[in-house]
């Protein structure tokens, strides 16, 4: 059995109180004066790195675009931090790919983790398989192990990039621009959140890792186009949507939504 990549200690503190008000009008204004829609996933890199050290992290479930930065944010040198959420049921491969590129790129990959009795609380409630029962069964679990542990990730960062593209589903189409303030969970503080590969398409990532021999999630090889748990992620065949092969047990519930609609864990809705 594949080892659990180390958990990653507690992220930095938050500012103090006094300074959120600061924080946020700075947010604002770097916002509204920085043309982040005219820069390259490498410019937009680079400009967090240099505007948040230390306090900018690129949070990956080892996608495409996750992987692409990584390797831009690597070969730039730049101070960001790289973390995930190990919802305690990634796929076997998933592990052993977390400690492979942590072996490439010489760096720890920071892996948070749900808490431990609010998983067991869920279950003993709900049961282990609770997601296939409804739709709010499914977000239930998704918020007790991804999007909470995810919280955590975020205490203490200024800026949290992630790698939403907007050809992976009709919902990201609308809703995803590269630059955007989101609060951090239970505080008035505010977060920069970028999507830098927002407006790249699945050729230009496959293009790209191609020449700088990026590494790729083995799942891909398995007709993955979307990585998440085991169970809830599955292979997508020709012709379904990207995100078809996500908790594949609710496509054509509601006819009036395409299979790759609203396929979301919760991460990435207004918080
Ligand atoms: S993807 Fe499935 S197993 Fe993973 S957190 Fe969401 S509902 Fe739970």
């Amino acid at each position: 059995m594949t080892a659990l990549p180390q958990a990653h200690p507690a992220p930095p503190a938050p500012p103090e109180d006094s300074l959120i008000e600061d924080h946020n009008r700075r947010l604002e204004q770097l916002l509204e004066q920085t043309d982040l829609e005219g820069m390259s996933p490498a410019a937009v890199l680079g400009w967090a790195d240099a505007q948040f050290p230390g306090r900018a992290v690129i949070s990956t479930s080892f996608q495409y675009s996750g992987l692409v930065m990584i390797h831009m944010a690597a070969q730039a040198g730049l101070q960001l931090r790289w973390a995930t959420v190990d919802t305690l049921r990634l796929h076997p491969e998933t592990y052993a790919f977390i400690k492979d590129l942590e072996a490439q790129y010489q760096r720890p990959i920071e892996v948070h983790r749900p808490d431990p009795d609010q998983v067991r609380m869920m279950v003993e409630r709900h049961g282990e398989y609770l997601f296939f029962d409804s739709k709010f069964k499914q977000e239930h679990c998704c918020q007790i192990r991804k999007v909470r542990p995810h919280d955590q990730l975020l205490r203490g960062a200024h800026c949290w990039i992630a790698g939403n593209r907007r050809d992976q589903s009709g919902h990201r189409e609308g809703h995803t621009p590269k630059g955007s303030l989101v609060a951090e969970y239970g505080t008035p503080r505010k977060i920069l959140k970028l999507f830098p590969m927002a407006d790249w398409s699945e050729k230009q990532l496959l293009e790209y890792m191609e020449a700088h021999q990026v590494p790729r999630h083995p799942l891909y090889d398995q007709g993955y186009t979307s990585i998440g748990c085991l169970i809830c992620s599955t292979p997508v065949l020709p012709g379904e949507p990207k995100r078809a092969g996500r908790w594949r047990w609710f496509n054509g519930a509601n006819t009036a939504e395409p299979a790759d609609d609203k396929k979301e864990c919760g991460l990435h809705y207004s918080i």
